[in-house]
């Protein structure tokens, strides 16, 4: 779901994302018989095409929403910046999920300011800086993970709209 920083046109494209779920997973189903490195290279490429497009600051949504996990050394350098101990951030700030990570005791993230800018862009943990992962992940290993995210991140979404112009349904 789109939250309400998110910008009409981008919310109108989160619709569109749901609406195509069905499409997308057939889509997907194809994508995972074909050679990963044909698919990989591909949306590394168009990754870095839609986010010319699109502008994060509009959007917020995976701030909003989702939330990263946390790392020991994102723990450690958040923790340095905000001059805290890490046992101190993380009782402030984390909880652990049901697979054993840490993640933000709520959502939205407790960084994320009104304008959607990031209160510690610079230091903010590696999960963020990865996200949507189009440009970093082996698109059959998951492949799951990305149906989903495609109806959160507008960006991810016109990814694979663009991709199914060069490898049709
Ligand atoms: S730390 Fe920054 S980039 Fe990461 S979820 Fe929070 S606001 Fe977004
Ligand atoms: S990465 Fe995707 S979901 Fe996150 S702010 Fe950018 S466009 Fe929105």
């Amino acid at each position: 779901m789109e939250s309400d920083k998110t910008c009409p046109e981008y919310r109108e494209i989160l619709t569109r994302a749901v609406q195509k779920t069905k499409e997308n997973r057939q889509y997907f189903k194809k994508l995972k018989k074909m050679k990963s490195g044909e698919v990989d290279t591909l949306m590394f490429r168009l990754h870095t095409e839609v986010f010319e497009e699109i502008d994060c600051l509009k959007c917020s949504n995976c701030c909003r929403g989702t939330g990263p996990l946390l790392r020991e050394r994102d723990i450690s350098r958040l923790s340095r910046t905000l001059r805290m101990k890490p046992g101190q951030f993380t009782s402030q700030y984390l909880r652990m999920d049901e697979e054993g990570d840490y993640v933000f005791q709520s959502m939205p993230c407790p960084f994320i300011l009104e304008d959607n800018c990031c209160m510690v862009y610079e230091d903010r943990p590696g999960a963020c800086r990865d996200y949507p992962h189009s440009d970093c992940i082996s698109f059959k290993k998951y492949s799951s993970q990305m149906l989903a995210n495609t109806k959160i991140c507008p960006a991810l979404f016109l990814l694979f709209e663009k991709m199914k112009k060069v490898i049709p349904l």
